[in-house]
Order: structure tokens, then C-alpha cells, then sequence
């Protein structure tokens, strides 16, 4: 990048240079010519008025000649024939001097005043010598005819000079005419050459400008293709290319390579609450940060949504991962400004070692990816090493999925049920529906060990079809009795149910199969459900409200736990999680807030459920509290429907006092 921005920098300012070179270069010659020719014009009147000038002198020494001669006429004798000789010479002098000064190029040339005048000369100066025809030179004969020759050259030169004058005035326009259409010719052959100079530059630059672009645009192509744009860190494919090299080098080398797997604790939450672009920047500062954990030589990507990876080659021993994995989580624990908001995170990481755990990319990825789940089920906010024991937990998945499958047709599953006590009227107000399975091999086995599969694989959907219809058949049977109330069915749904086409259809189908009454019914649902903005279920949940049935929600208070969402769902039930039931004797902050959640709830027309109470020390702080129900083993663990006849009809025998139908309202 740097390189290519010295290269455009510098070709734009060589083509700035270049057109500044030619526009001065222009401009000298241009200022030159017009000089030059300015000059000529200015010397030529000068050179045509000094030829006029000479040949007037010869006029007027041509004429003192004559002169001369006729004084000698008029009186022959020593003296005036020599002043004619003298008069000869000084013609010839000049003449001399003419023909020295001027050049072949000059207007009228010494040569013009040299074929009409010297002839003349010529004969006047040898007749005066040496006479002509037997007559020496100082008879009247010869004198005649010098008188003649020299009245010859007089005329001659005269003519010469009008000549000079007229041929003057004749060039003199010529000559300026021609000067200024050469200057004409010069200026505009200048202009077409600036113009074609600067065209030549504007293209040169306009030529740098799109390869320019065009380079620019090639370094974002390869850009997006390699990075990922919200973190600037690589993106998968780059990752994975380094990733190959990486193993091959560890392989041949000897050297130890990890790679971390590093996926977000509820990023989804905060991707839900506070908007992507927010999320896009806590994704941005995660990228950072993580950097900031690893040497310049490591390599950090975002494989996409809340999932990054480093890789890191050369390492001392595998100590070094953890301790660079402790690091990031720490890092990443810290709080994040995002516009004014103060956000916490936290990551869970895997880590997977080669050539140990793998040779190829492929399976590091993997391993690193089930480690780093495992981290995430121990607890979050930690990192796990990958184990050959994972791998085994993988199949076993596989294997659960497969047994799931045939114990829905062989009839493996049943259902239990727990009371939900009315804290107040000490009596049962409902009953949970909780489902067992019972395998062939394994014996017994609970929910929390194989709901999380099925909902993974989508087998939930039927599994939870069957719970609805067979709580609803076998309720029918427990709620029979001399009760005036009697107790509501609760059943769990899973989110999954939903995506899976969960509705009013089937539900009025189970109903009217069963004969279940639909205001008896408490489905339970989970937060996460509520916070998916997903307008079919928003839908589904508000037709099974028109149909009666009310709605609970589950494990009030491990999600997102934002009580205004639920002002938007007809929810009628909140199920306060077991985890703060268990703390609140102890922990006087949980004890708080499930005081707060309460009297909220209680704000908000919901009926409190307080879940896991197995002291008689929690059901009196419950009680105080004022929570409306609560459920838990200290009233019943979960048992058989003929069990739970069993505690409706001794209720009953006990003759407590009858409970009105207010049970249900707050
Ligand atoms: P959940 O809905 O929160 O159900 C209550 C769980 O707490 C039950 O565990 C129950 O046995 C347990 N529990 C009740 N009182 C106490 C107590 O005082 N102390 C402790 N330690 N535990 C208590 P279970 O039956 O093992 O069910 C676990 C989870 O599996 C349920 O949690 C529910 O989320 C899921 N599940 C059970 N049956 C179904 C079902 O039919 N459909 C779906 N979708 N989920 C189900
Ligand atoms: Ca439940
Ligand atoms: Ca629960």
C-alpha cells in the first residue's frame, strides 16, 4: 500500500513537472522569435538607407569627376589633369570599400554598383593615364570622351540610385510582409505544439489517474477477498492458507503450532439489544484486543459473526497457549465503551495443538471448535485444551441423535410432573410437565442430557408434539377429583418448535384430540425466544393467546432478562431461575434482585414463579418477598401422573380450604 501511494505521488508530480517544462519552454520561444524578428524588421531600413547613402556618394563623387574634367577642358595643363586622376581614384576607393562591405546577400549588392559604374570608371581612369587612340590624355580629344564615359556613369548611377530607392521600398514590404506571416506561422506552429504537449499531459495524467484507480480498486478486490472488512483482520479463506502452511511447517519442522478457537459469550444478546452497527464495533475492539494479545508474527482472523482465530507458530510449549489464552480472556473482560455504553463480554476458547491433535487444518478447526464448546459448557469466560476425548463426545452425539430418533417410535419417552405451589393458599396451583426417557441400555436418562441434541437436530419438533399431547391425555385423567380449581398444565416448548412450524393448527388440534381445556394450559418458553426478533413467532405466540393459553417465561433471568421486552408478549407467568433461588439465603445481592424482579413483574400484571426452592429457609424469604408460587423439592421432585393424582386427592382430603380461581391472577 505504501508503495503504491509513493508511486502515484510521484509520476502526478513528474507530469506536473513535465507540463510546467513545456508551458515556460513554450513561452521562451515564443518571446524568443518575436524578439528576433522584431530585431530584423528594426535593421532592415538601416541596411536599405546606408546602400541609398553610398550610392549617393558615388553620385556626387561622379559629378565632382565631371566637374573636373571640364575644368581641364577649359584650361589643359599639369594640374587639372591630375586633379581628374585624383577624382578617378577616390571613385575607385569607394568603390573598393563598397565591394568589402557589402555582402552577396545584401539588396542591391556591390556587384549592381559595380557592373553599371566601375565599366565607366574604369575607361576615365585609364584614358587620363595613358590617353586613347594615339591622342595622350591630356588632349582634347580624350578629355571629350572621359567627359562622356563619366557623364555615362553619372547617369547610370543615378538610375541606380532611384532603383535603390524603389527595389528599397519594394523589399522593405516584402521582407515585412513575410516576416509576419513567419511570425504568424511561428506563434500558431507554438500554440498547435503547446496544445499537443498539453493534451499529452492531460492524457499521460488521466492514463495515471484510471490506472490508479484501477489499482486501487484491485488492492480492495484483494482486500475483501482476504480481509474481513468490520475487524480488518483476515477472513476464513486467508486464515485457512496460513493455516495449511502453518501445519506443513509445523510438520516438517518439528515445531509446535495451537490454534484458538475464541467465540463470544452472548454475543447475540448484545447484537440484539443495542443494534449491529454497535455490535459490529464491539466486534471491531474484540479484534483489537485480541491482537493485542499476540506476538506480530501470530496471526488473528474473524472466521464470521462472534467467531475469531489465532494462530500461533513456533511455540516454546504449550504453556505459552494458555498463558496467551488467559490473556485474551482477561483483555476481553474488561469493559467496552461503545457510544457511551458500557458493554461486557466475555469469550470461551478452544485450543488445539499440532502435530499433536492434527495434521491437517481441517481437523485442527474442528478440534479447536469442540474445545472451544466445551469451554463453553464448563461455565464460559474460560478456554479448554482440545482432548481425543471430545472426539469421542462428537460420536456420541451422533450415536444420542440416532437412539433419539428410535426411542420417539419405540415408545421410550415419559412424562413426570412436578407441582407449582400457591405460596399463599399453600395449595398446588400447577403442575410441570418434564419428560424422562428411558433407554434400553442406558436406563434412565433426563432432559438436560438430551434436549440440547434434539434441538440441535430439529427432532425436538416431533418430541415436543408428542410431550404436548400426551401431557394434555394424562392430565385429563390427575386433574379429575372434587377440586373446585383445578391445578394448570405446564409444558416446556423450545424455541426450536417454533422455527419448526409450532402454532395455533397443531395446538387446536392436540386440544380438541385430548379435550384439554386451553385456559388450563401454561406453555413455557424461554427469554431467548422473546429476544429473536422473528415475526413468526411473534405471531404464534400471539395466536395461542387468543386461544386462552397462557404463557410463561422459563429461566427468568440467565438470558438477556430486559423485563420491558415482555411488556410487548402476552406473557402471563415468570419462572425466576434456579441459580438465583439457590444463592439469595446467602447472597444478599441475589436476594435483591429477585426482590426487584418481583415487584416488577408484579408492576407489570405477571405472576412470579420462584423455581428450585428446597429450603424451608428460601420459601420464607419467597414469602416475605412476597412471590406468588413456588416449585421445588422441598414441596415434590418430579413424579408419576398416579403420583400426582395422588397429591391433588390427599390435598383435597386434607380438606384445605377451597381455592378460587384468583390462583392464577396477581
Ligand atoms: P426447567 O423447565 O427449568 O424444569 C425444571 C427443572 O428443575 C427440572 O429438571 C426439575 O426436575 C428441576 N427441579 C425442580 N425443582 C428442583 C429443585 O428444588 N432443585 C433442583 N436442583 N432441581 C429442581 P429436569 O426435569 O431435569 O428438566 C431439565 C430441563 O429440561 C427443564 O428445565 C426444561 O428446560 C427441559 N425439559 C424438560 N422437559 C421438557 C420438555 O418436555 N420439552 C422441552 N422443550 N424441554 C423440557
Ligand atoms: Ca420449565
Ligand atoms: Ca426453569
Amino acid at each position: 500500500m505504501k508503495s503504491l501511494k509513493s508511486i502515484v505521488t510521484a509520476s502526478s508530480l513528474t507530469s506536473l513537472m513535465l507540463v510546467a517544462t513545456i508551458l515556460i519552454g513554450t513561452t521562451s520561444i515564443i518571446y524568443y522569435v518575436h524578439q528576433t524578428l522584431g530585431e530584423i524588421e528594426e535593421a532592415l531600413p538601416i541596411t536599405l538607407s546606408r546602400q541609398e547613402r553610398d550610392v549617393g556618394v558615388l553620385i556626387s563623387d561622379v559629378s565632382e569627376l565631371i566637374h573636373a574634367v571640364h575644368l581641364a577642358q577649359i584650361k589643359p595643363g599639369r594640374n587639372d589633369i591630375d586633379s581628374v586622376r585624383r577624382g578617378v581614384e577616390k571613385i575607385e576607393k569607394h568603390l573598393e570599400k563598397i565591394r568589402e562591405s557589402y555582402s552577396f546577400n545584401d539588396l542591391i549588392g556591390a556587384s549592381a554598383i559595380h557592373a553599371v559604374i566601375n565599366p565607366a570608371i574604369f575607361d576615365v581612369g585609364n584614358w587620363i593615364n595613358h590617353g586613347i587612340y594615339d591622342f595622350p590624355p591630356d588632349s582634347p580629344q580624350t578629355l571629350q570622351l572621359v567627359e562622356q564615359r563619366a557623364a555615362d556613369a553619372n547617369r547610370e548611377a543615378r538610375a541606380l540610385y532611384e532603383d535603390t530607392a524603389d527595389t528599397a521600398l519594394r523589399i522593405l514590404s516584402l521582407q515585412s510582409y513575410r516576416m509576419g506571416m513567419f511570425r504568424k506561422v511561428t506563434i500558431a506552429t507554438l500554440a498547435v505544439l503547446s496544445t499537443v504537449s498539453a493534451v499529452l499531459v492531460f492524457f499521460i495524467i488521466w492514463q495515471q489517474h484510471t490506472f490508479h484507480a484501477l489499482r486501487q480498486s484491485e488492492e480492495q478486490i484483494r482486500f475483501r477477498a482476504n480481509f474481513d472488512p468490520v475487524t480488518m483482520l483476515a477472513n476464513r479463506p486467508n486464515f485457512i492458507e496460513h493455516l495449511n502452511e502453518a501445519v506443513v511447517q509445523s510438520r516438517r519442522t518439528g515445531t509446535l503450532t495451537a490454534l484458538l478457537f475464541i467465540d463470544l459469550d452472548r454475543f447475540k444478546n448484545i447484537n440484539d439489544s443495542l443494534g449491529h452497527d454497535l455490535g459490529d464495533k464491539l466486534l471491531e475492539q474484540v479484534g483489537r484486543r485480541i491482537s493485542d494479545c499476540v506476538r506480530s508474527t501470530d496471526m488473528v482472523a474473524r472466521l464470521g459473526g462472534d467467531e475469531f482465530t489465532v494462530l500461533l507458530p513456533y511455540l516454546p510449549d504449550e504453556m505459552r497457549a494458555s498463558l496467551i489464552a488467559r490473556e485474551i480472556l482477561e483483555h476481553l473482560s474488561r469493559p467496552f465503551l461503545l457510544q457511551g455504553h458500557e458493554v461486557y463480554t466475555s469469550a470461551s476458547i478452544g485450543i488445539t495443538l499440532c502435530p499433536g491433535d492434527g495434521k491437517v487444518a481441517s481437523t485442527l478447526l474442528k478440534n479447536a471448535d469442540m474445545a472451544m464448546y466445551r469451554a463453553k459448557e464448563t461455565g464460559r469466560n474460560t478456554f479448554r485444551f482440545f482432548t481425543a476425548r471430545m472426539t469421542a463426545r462428537a460420536s456420541q452425539f451422533l450415536e444420542l441423535d440416532k437412539d433419539l430418533r428410535s426411542a420417539l417410535k419405540q415408545s421410550q419417552f415419559f412424562m413426570e410432573y412436578q407441582p407449582i405451589y400457591d405460596l399463599g393458599q399453600n395449595a398446588i396451583a400447577g403442575v410441570e410437565a418434564l419428560l424422562r426417557w428411558r433407554h434400553p441400555q442406558k436406563g434412565l436418562i433426563m432432559p438436560d442430557a438430551f434436549i440440547p441434541v434434539a434441538e440441535e437436530t430439529g427432532l425436538i419438533v416431533d418430541m415436543g408434539l408428542w410431550v404436548l399431547k400426551r401431557a394434555c391425555e394424562e392430565a385429563m385423567d390427575w386433574r379429575q377429583g372434587g377440586r373446585e380449581t383445578r391445578p394448570y398444565l405446564a409444558v416446556n416448548i423450545s424455541m426450536r418448535q417454533f422455527k419448526g412450524g409450532f402454532g395455533q393448527d397443531q395446538m387446536a388440534a392436540i386440544l380438541e384430540e385430548t379435550g384439554f381445556p386451553a385456559d388450563c394450559l401454561v406453555l413455557e418458553i424461554t427469554e431467548s425466544l422473546l429476544i429473536e426478533e422473528d415475526e413468526k413467532i411473534y405471531q404464534a405466540l400471539g395466536s395461542l393467546r387468543d386461544m386462552g393459553i397462557r404463557l410463561a417465561v422459563d429461566d427468568f433471568g440467565t438470558g438477556y432478562s430486559a423485563l420491558n421486552y415482555l411488556r410487548h408478549f402476552p406473557i402471563n407467568l415468570l419462572k425466576i431461575d434456579r441459580s438465583f433461588i439457590r444463592d439469595m439465603v446467602e447472597d444478599e445481592g441475589d436476594a435483591r434482585l429477585v426482590e426487584t424482579i418481583i415487584s416488577m413483574a408484579r408492576g407489570m400484571g405477571l405472576v412470579m414463579v420462584a423455581e428450585g426452592v428446597e429450603t424451608a429457609q428460601q420459601r420464607e424469604l419467597l414469602r416475605e418477598l412476597k412471590c406468588k408460587m413456588v416449585q421445588g423439592y422441598l414441596y415434590s421432585r418430579p413424579v408419576s401422573p398416579a403420583k400426582i393424582g395422588a397429591l391433588l386427592t390427599r390435598e383435597i382430603s386434607n380438606r384445605l380450604p377451597a381455592l378460587h380461581s384468583a390462583t392464577m391472577s396477581a
